[in-house]
């Protein structure tokens, strides 16, 4: 019936689109109930006011909210009719939704917090009670700071509050206080609100507790750069460190240096004591290692019982670096020369270490490893429990080694070793045997002595065919002479050496050869040292024992030399032991020498075994000798050792002379 002047300003719809048609087709078709509801009561309650919401539409096609007031005035005379009025309220209708779908997201499962400008908390989510173990009323009007950890230094908060000044917005991980005191790591959020003016009014802090993907991250990369017994750095680590050292040397023109450690003797530990004892002892060097170096020093385990530190920032000049070095590595033999605790066990151990110094870039990271490396070689090789610097002339002495090693693969398949014998006399007339004695007949070197190759060739393993190869020339040799009524009483010692006695198949090897060559057996005797005897002493006598059943005789080479007990002499089936020249050529020089000759000789007639001695070069040792009932001699005052044909010219003589 009428429309005053602002409903078309809130429709836009002209007076006359209104007036005269049913109200309906501007209400929106979902709250006709509403409307409908409304005018029954408007209708039954007359002068009564009602307020109600819906939603009209606009002539443009949007949806207006309203509040509308219905009042019956059908029986007021000067209108008669329903007076209704409305005003838009769509705005305020946004708000709520928004405002419901902030309450909804801020109890998300993320902890939030807010403050106001001063930096208050004002209101916690539930989340944030879960997390910290704060409840709302224990943290609101405080201030966020009774959640530090006390982990983090004041210039992190500082740059923290410069990037929410500057950017309204912070991100990153915080370790934080929990309300039972642990401190735990969080990821947080911290974002800045702003009023309609530009100034500050609340901050919104959302957070994140890390602690399990933080710990999942942690062990990622324990795993990855650290070794799980010590908690050591491992070789990756280490070597990128040690790029990192090179890089600081580099720039600050100061000194680094690496140090090779090497336990001595930890395989015997782990052997007698077993591994678990050899692990507690690598976790407690793995400790003292740690203490005796600066914070920016690194300490890595390489594996094994290789360990090695890097020190850092020494002095400019390479000697006082060196000096540095020097003391730092007496500190470290010291520490690790402290007895260790092994559960109950008081166990000594000593290091070997290898020392090199760096300065910038000049080698690369595996070359310091080598040089390090050799340099702990060398300390093994001076008798342990000792520092060494790594020098050049030792990577020569080394590089040379490896180019004897080279040849030595060949020297077999080229046939370049060859056999001189040394005649055994019995009572400075008859030959009754010979030593069969290797000889490297090298291309460029010529004669190479087995004092230079035999060590060699055991720490290479090529041991094992050379000494095959000896076993079975001996054979043949023993079988030429079996032919021979001047040769056939003749014994031929071979020496055997540890690697190449215990390796497992030993005894069917000689068995083999002495079977295939068909000897005599007992024309074989073989040399083992004290040495290789207490290598292993229940494999020693079950071999030895095996032989002797076969019929092959045993000698103990060098005798004397070895600081072992005379114990173990009593249980091996040896036939002979032989003197070593070192107490020899003291013969008339030394008088204890000569004593311990005696006692020798002695010795073996009370054991009832021979007694040979070697190395004799003089009439007055030979008449000692026999002077003290050692009949058997060896040595350069007879003959050298020669080729085979020369040894069978020297035959003839003497078996003339027998038989004269
Ligand atoms: P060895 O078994 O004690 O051999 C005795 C060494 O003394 C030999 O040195 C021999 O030439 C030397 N010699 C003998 N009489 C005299 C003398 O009157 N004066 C002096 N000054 N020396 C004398 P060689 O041949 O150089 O051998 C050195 C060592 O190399 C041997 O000591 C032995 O341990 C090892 N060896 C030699 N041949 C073999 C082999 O075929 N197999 C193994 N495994 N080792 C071998
Ligand atoms: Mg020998
Ligand atoms: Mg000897």
């Amino acid at each position: 019936m009428f429309v005053s002047p602002n409903i078309p300003r809130l429709l836009g719809f002209l007076p006359d689109e209104l007036i005269g048609r049913p109200s309906a087709h501007v209400i929106h078709p979902d709250d006709m109930g509403i409307i409908a509801n409304a005018q029954c009561y408007v209708l039954e309650h007359a002068a009564e006011p009602l307020t109600v919401q819906y939603r009209v539409c606009h002539k443009d096609g949007r949806w207006i909210y309203v509040e509308s007031t219905g009042v019956n005035l059908l029986g007021n005379p000067e209108i008669e009719g329903i007076l209704v009025s409305m005003r838009n309220i769509t705005e305020r209708r946004q708000a709520d939704v928004d405002l419901r779908i902030a309450a909804i997201a801020f109890e998300a499962q993320e902890g939030m917090f807010i403050t106001d400008a001063s930096s208050k908390i004002i209101k916690v989510n539930r989340a944030f009670t879960s997390i910290t173990g704060y409840t709302a009323e224990e943290v609101i009007g405080k201030d966020p700071r009774i959640l530090q950890s006390g982990r983090h230094k004041s210039e992190f908060y500082a740059a923290m509050w410069d990037s929410l000044n500057r950017t309204g917005e912070w991100n990153g991980e915080i370790w934080n206080r929990r309300k039972s005191g642990e401190i735990y790591p969080e990821q947080i959020t911290i974002t800045a609100v702003k009023g309609l003016e530009g100034s500050v009014t609340n901050y919104v802090a959302t957070l994140t507790d890390i602690t399990l993907n933080k710990e999942a991250a942690d062990k990622i990369e324990r795993l990855a750069f650290y070794d799980a017994l010590t908690g050591l750095p491992n070789r990756v680590l280490l070597r990128d460190r040690l790029v990192l050292a090179l890089a600081s040397s580099h720039r600050s023109g100061q000194t680094g240096a690496l140090l090779f450690i090497d336990m001595d003797n930890f395989k015997s530990l782990n052997d007698t004591l077993g591994h678990n004892m050899g692990d507690l002892l690598l976790q407690q060097v793995a400790q003292r290692l740690e203490s005796s170096v600066r914070e920016g020093d690194t300490v890595a385990r390489l594996g094994g019982d290789e360990f090695v530190v890097i020190l850092v920032d020494l002095s400019e000049q390479a000697l006082e670096a060196a000096a540095q070095t020097k003391n730092i590595g007496k500190i470290i033999l010291d520490i690790l020369n402290q007895p260790y605790q092994l559960t109950n066990h008081f166990y000594h151990s000593t290091p070997s270490i290898g020392a090199t110094l760096f300065n910038g870039h000049e080698q690369s990271v595996d070359e310091l490893l080598k040089q390090a490396d050799i340099a702990m070689y060398q300390a093994k090789t001076s008798g342990r429990n000792t520092l060494r610097f790594f020098d050049p002339h030792m990577q020569a002495s080394i590089t040379a080694r490896v180019a004897l090693e080279t040849d030595l693969r060949e020297a077999l398949t080229e046939n370049q070793f060859k056999i001189h014998y040394q005649p055994q006399v019995y009572l400075n007339h008859q030959i009754v045997g010979a030593e069969a004695l290797i000889r490297w007949q090298h291309p460029e070197r010529g004669l190479v002595s087995p004092a230079d190759f035999i060590q060699l060739a055991e720490e290479t393993g090529l041991i094992l065919p050379i000494g095959q190869w000896i076993l079975e020339m001996a054979c043949k040799q023993i079988k030429c002479w079996e032919h021979n009524t001047v040769t056939q009483h003749l014994k031929l010692a071979v020496n055997v050496s540890a690697r190449q006695f215990h390796q497992v198949n030993f005894v069917e090897l000689v068995t083999q050869t002495v079977h295939s060559n068909a000897i005599k057996p007992d024309r074989l005797k073989l040399e083992l040292t004290e040495s290789l005897v207490l290598d292993d002493i229940d494999d020693t006598v079950c071999k030895m024992n095996a032989l002797r059943e076969l019929g092959v005789g045993f000698s103990m080479d060098d005798f004397g030399t070895g600081f072992s007990s005379l114990a173990y002499l009593t249980q091996l089936p040896l036939d002979q032991l032989k003197i070593d020249q070192s107490f020899v050529r003291n013969i008339g020089v030394k008088a204890s020498d000569a004593v311990i000759v005696q006692t020798i000789i002695g010795m073996a007639n009370n054991l009832g075994m021979e007694v040979i001695a070697e190395g004799v070069e003089t009439e007055a040792q030979r008449t000692f000798l026999d002077q003290h009932g050692c009949q058997i001699c060896q040595g350069d005052l007879f003959s050298k050792p020669v080729i085979i044909e020369q040894f069978e010219l020297l035959q003839k003589p003497c078996d003339h002379f027998d038989r004269s």
